[in-house]
């Protein structure tokens, strides 16, 4: 059992099923007094596993609807409790009657999340596997559903443990090797410790680059389009989303605001923010539309560099000659695409070309030709594959921790080349542990656990 103080033995019962109106609506309870009160409330004894059509009775046993009741003793349940589903007819009033008849039989009302909380704390589901479902619930697209219900079925979880284990494993040996220094073998420095961490920290970061695609999945990429005015940033948004969100006219300057539109390519979320025109200006309210432009610039997952190609004075694909500011902005790795737009004005041809190591698009905002291409390029940048062998979904919670995890491992291989120095090497590998630890949960606090499960909503 993962915590077990923590598990309450409460019976809890909540609606499982979506609120609103529904041919049918089901009322779960959980815990050792599940059996008895739904006995109770549908007059009968249930069979394990069994549907039972049944009349379902409040507490004064008159009869309020009637249904199927399918009780699933322990542990073979979906919270490792004895559970019995009420499934009765899907109105909002009824299945509140239904709950308050299963409270006023000694029931309390569940928690949010608190069913999968269960389902983790008795090892039923690894804490990426309860997210998972509450990822699988809230996804907004195809694709970010179907990454999410791979992390349910354990894709992610899989890949965490196998890193666990090998850290753990070498951490085993560097740690016998400090207990027994008398050995003739000098154990740290015969190299197959540092192999054995060189091959660890290459799968780590296969791990981490797949957890990130995959959180870029579930929580969207955030994409800001920048450039100088008029280069064609609001009919590129306009392109992408397909409605007139911003206002394009060809006066400089008229995008003064950061404008966020959320859209989806081929099943893949994009929250697009537009910036107003990069310039120097003296008017405060473009000021300030400038000064947020940075801002978002900052915290973007991928930067679409604007440029005006039939302009020559734009004719440029370096964005530091375009504007010396964004150098620094580009030093934090987020990556540039550069969109040479407006290919129609001198008859170029749309075409994608990879110079000094960025992405340049020729394209045109207006006729749409080379959008495609666009669209191509930023779904490959999403980490989107054809084969779902790689997808599953992660939060950005899991990223941090993998992150953690690896500045561990680096930090100990510092210390084995600087100082051959086991001990500290070792005392790494524990820290990198206890970071993907927190990932599937084997390492958990109280307060991790609240955050996670009270985001859920209630019932599940
Ligand atoms: P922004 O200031 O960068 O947001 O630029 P806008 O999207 O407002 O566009 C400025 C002007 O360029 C408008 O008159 C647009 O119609 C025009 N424009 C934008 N993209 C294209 C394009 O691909 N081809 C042509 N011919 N004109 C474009």
């Amino acid at each position: 059992m993962n915590t077990p103080s923590v598990l309450d033995a409460d019976t809890i019962a909540a609606i499982a099923t979506a609120p609103g109106r529904g041919g049918v609506g089901i009322v779960r309870l959980s815990g050792g007094q599940s059996l008895a009160i739904a006995e109770a409330i549908c007059g009968r004894t249930l069979k394990p596993r069994h549907a039972h059509f049944s009349r379902f009775s409040d507490a004064q046993d008159i009869t309020i609807d009637s249904g199927i009741a399918i009780y699933f003793p322990a542990p073979n349940s979906f919270t490792g409790e004895d559970v019995v589903e009420l499934q009765a007819h899907g109105g909002p009033i009824i299945l509140d009657l239904l709950v308050k008849s299963c409270t006023h039989r000694g029931a309390r009302q569940a928690r949010p999340g608190e069913f999968s909380e269960r389902a983790y704390l008795n090892d039923k589901l690894d804490l990426t596997q309860a997210e998972a479902i509450a990822d699988l619930i809230n996804s907004t697209t195809e694709q970010a559903a179907l990454n999410a219900s791979r992390s349910l079925q354990g894709a992610f979880s899989s890949k965490i443990d196998e890193l666990v284990d090998r850290v753990t494993r070498l951490r085993v040996y560097v740690e016998a090797a400090i207990d027994f220094p008398e050995e003739e073998i000098d154990f740290i420095g015969d190299g197959q410790v540092r192999a054995q961490l060189l091959s660890i920290m290459d799968q780590m970061a296969e791990v981490t680059h797949q957890a990130r695609q995959g959180t870029l999945i579930q929580e969207g990429m955030k994409l800001v389009i920048a450039g100088k005015p008029n280069a064609g940033k609001s009919s590129l948004l306009n392109a992408l989303s397909g409605q007139d969100t911003a206002i394009v006219t060809a006066i400089e300057g008229t995008t003064r605001d950061v404008l966020r539109e959320h859209i989806q390519i081929d099943g893949l979320p994009l929250h697009i923010v537009d910036t107003a025109g990069l310039r120097e200006s003296t008017d405060e309210v473009e000021q300030e539309g400038i000064r947020r432009a940075w801002q978002e610039m900052d915290s973007a997952n991928h930067i679409l560099l604007v440029v005006d190609g039939s302009d020559p004075l734009h004719d440029t694909d370096d964005p530091t000659i375009i504007w010396p500011e964004i150098e620094e902005h580009l030093t934090r790795s987020i990556p540039v695409t550069v969109v040479r737009n407006k290919c129609d004005l001198n008859d170029r041809q749309p075409g994608i070309t990879e110079q000094k190591g960025r992405t340049v698009i020729e394209l045109s905002a207006k006729t749409g030709a080379g959008m495609n291409l666009l669209t191509t390029h930023l779904k490959q940048c999403m980490g989107y594959t054809e084969s779902s062998e790689t997808n599953f979904s992660a939060r950005r919670r899991h990223l941090l921790a993998l992150e953690n995890a690896g500045h561990a491992l680096a930090a100990g291989k510092a210390q084995l080349e600087n100082a051959g120095a086991g001990e500290l090497l070792a005392e790494d590998l524990r820290e990198c542990q206890q970071r993907l630890g927190e990932i599937t949960g084997a390492v958990s606090s109280d307060a991790l656990l609240g955050e996670i499960f009270g985001s859920f909503c209630i019932g599940k």
